[in-house]
């Protein structure tokens, strides 16, 4: 016989401090979700969390078209910490951007880093784009978070500005690199743009001690998998 393991309890983010009997409004496409597409009302039951207060079972209040409140009445999980992972990665077309921001989230990103690079060919992000995608994966995959998303730098402003004791994997295709390993429970990533990094690059990325020039095996993957790749390889020891 199987036993579900399904939580078909709607999960929420919102911003506000979550504490016991203390109400919190939801927004208004909230309130739409709730109301219009899941059809629920007064009394039914609900998962929130905010990124600093764990997870809480809530109890609907109040639903109408734009309004509703709930009240939080148990934590189902304490706040924990999150694998303190970042991923520096060039913007890519739309759809595999996208795509990048709600991966790495279902993995455990702590940072999102857009790095612009010579031959990235967008020159702007949207930013609350991003956060949205990042919110909903971070919902639907039960994570206590949502990552931060860094301002978007140039590579040598990332490079300069980059924690000297976080090593920083470069992914590089096209050389004799050493598998990508995990490299402890720090650590950064690097995915480069479709064109790949420029050969000034790469000479840029060598000189900082913290980069640890990585591959991914032989064949040369679009960006999107390479993140995606990357992030599983660097996760794959403690299971992040
Ligand atoms: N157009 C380039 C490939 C770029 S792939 C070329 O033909 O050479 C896009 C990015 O994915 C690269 O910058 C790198 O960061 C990563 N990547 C793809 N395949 C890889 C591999 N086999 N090893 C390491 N990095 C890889």
């Amino acid at each position: 016989m199987y036993t579900s393991n399904a939580d078909t309890t709607p999960r929420l983010f919102l911003p506000d401090s979550l504490a016991a009997d203390q109400p919190v409004a939801l927004s208004e496409a909230q309130a739409h979700y709730l109301g219009r597409v899941m059809r629920m009302g007064p009394g039914d039951r609900l998962r929130l969390f905010n990124g600093r207060d764990g997870e809480w079972l809530a109890r609907l209040d109040a639903v109408g078209r734009k309004h509703a409140v709930c009240v939080p009445e148990t934590q189902l999980r304490p706040q924990a910490p999150d694998p303190d992972l970042w991923l520096a990665f060039a913007p890519l077309k739309r759809e595999a951007t996208e795509l990048v921001v709600e991966k790495a989230t279902e993995l455990g990103v702590a940072r999102l880093c857009p790095v612009f690079t010579e031959r990235t060919n967008t020159s702007r992000i949207n930013a609350e784009r991003w956060r949205a995608i990042a919110i909903e994966a971070a919902e639907q995959c039960e994570r206590l978070s949502v990552p931060d998303i860094a301002e978007p730098v140039r590579l040598p402003a990332l490079l300069a500005h980059w924690p000297a004791d976080r090593p920083l994997a470069a992914a590089i295709e096209r050389q004799p690199h050493a598998m990508l390993h995990p490299l402890g429970a720090s650590a950064g990533l690097l995915i480069g743009p479709e064109g790949g990094f420029a050969s000034l690059e790469v000479e840029l990325l060598r000189r900082h001690p913290f980069v640890v020039a990585a591959g991914l095996g032989p064949r040369i993957l679009r960006a999107e998998t390479a993140a995606i790749v990357g992030l599983a390889l660097l996760q794959s020891r403690d299971g992040g």
